[in-house]
């Protein structure tokens, strides 16, 4: 499989580490849990979507564009990531912002991942909850350039099939680091929600023939919806690669009991898993997603869900930027 022949431009630190967590796997006393750190991606911070912007940025770059449109959560670290990029490559960037959680707090509304936009010297604009963000995005860019701007819209998320080589590229990356260590996984988990990242891994996986199962951990939609949406944009994503269609329905496999209250709304099993990697490896989840994502693979590791399974990789996905927008949770 070769990627060479999609431009791509360089913002992150990868290769990305592979870690063994040994006092988590004491706790749990299961199979061994590994971790792959995609939350060092460095880019203001870093995260999961500075792997898929490499992709978008230069398809931005290539079109000629001034100007970045993306959408999120308030809270959002694909927004954060993407302003930042913008930053680094001299583009300006202006963010639609959805009120999608209900929480009113300080913190929420202007700590943590708001504050770093706007130290991005990104642009925003508020959306009320439940309305259609992409279309609201693609309204907004119009309007941009009938001004005479050179827009590029980026999906939320940056979930397309640009954004999903991202992933793709990391599976390839896991491969090959998991040969190099000697080291076989026999699950990888993560968490899921606007699917680039398990559509590119399952996409990846699937073209190196890896034999490695994936579970993505839902944070938002019900399992069926999860899965059809990462398996759609898994079948578009392999179209891109190969004329082959090699992801099938059954490869794509998410677990959707750990939503808790809703789309972030951490619960109780969110906050339990926050410190306990904080607490046992030093390593900071966050509210959202990754904590939600660890919660699943605490709980499935007590019910012997991978009883068969000697080696477990977790894909820290990043966001623990988001957590000071959260303080109230934690007191
Ligand atoms: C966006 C995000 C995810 C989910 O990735 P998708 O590609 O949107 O499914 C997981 N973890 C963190 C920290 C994220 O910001």
């Amino acid at each position: 499989m070769n990627l060479g022949r999609f431009p791509r431009i360089k913002l992150g630190h990868m290769n990305t580490p592979i870690e063994f967590l040994p006092r988590l796997t004491e706790k749990i006393g299961k199979a061994e849990i590994w971790i792959k750190r995609d939350d060092c991606t460095g880019l203001s911070t870093g995260g999961n979507k500075t792997r898929k912007l490499e992709f978008l940025m230069a398809e931005a770059i290539n079109q000629g564009s001034d100007l970045i449109l993306t959408q999120g959560a308030t809270q959002s670290n694909h927004v954060r990531q993407t302003s930042a990029a913008a930053a680094k490559l001299g583009l300006d960037c202006h963010v639609l912002l959805e009120d999608r959680t209900g929480i009113e707090t300080i913190n929420y509304k202007l700590n943590g991942n708001v504050l770093l936009n706007s130290l991005h010297g990104a642009t925003s604009e508020h959306r009320p909850s439940g309305i259609d963000m992409d279309q609201e995005l693609i309204n907004v860019s119009e309007k941009f350039i009938s001004k005479g701007r050179k827009t590029y819209v980026i999906p939320g998320g940056g979930s397309n099939p640009t954004g999903a080589l991202g992933y793709v590229n990391c599976a390839q990356e896991i491969v090959y680091q998991s040969s190099e260590m000697g080291k076989p996984f026999d699950f990888i988990v993560h968490a899921t929600g606007s699917a680039g990242t398990q559509a590119g891994l399952v996409t990846g996986l699937k073209l190196l023939n890896s034999g490695i199962p994936l579970l993505g951990i839902g944070v938002r939609a019900s399992k069926i919806d999860q899965e059809e949406k990462v398996f759609n944009l898994a079948k578009l994503t392999s179209e891109r690669i190969s004329k082959i269609q090699l992801v099938k329905r059954e490869d794509v496999i998410a677990n959707c009991d750990f939503v808790g209250p809703g789309y972030g709304l951490p619960d109780t099993s969110t906050l339990d898993a926050i410190r306990l990697f904080a607490e046992l490896e030093g390593i900071l989840l966050d509210p959202v997603y990754s904590g939600k994502g660890a919660a699943g693979l605490i709980q499935l590791l007590k019910d012997d869900f991978f009883s068969s399974c000697k080696r477990i990789l977790f894909v820290h996905t990043g966001g623990a930027v988001a957590l000071s927008g959260y303080l109230e949770s934690f007191t």
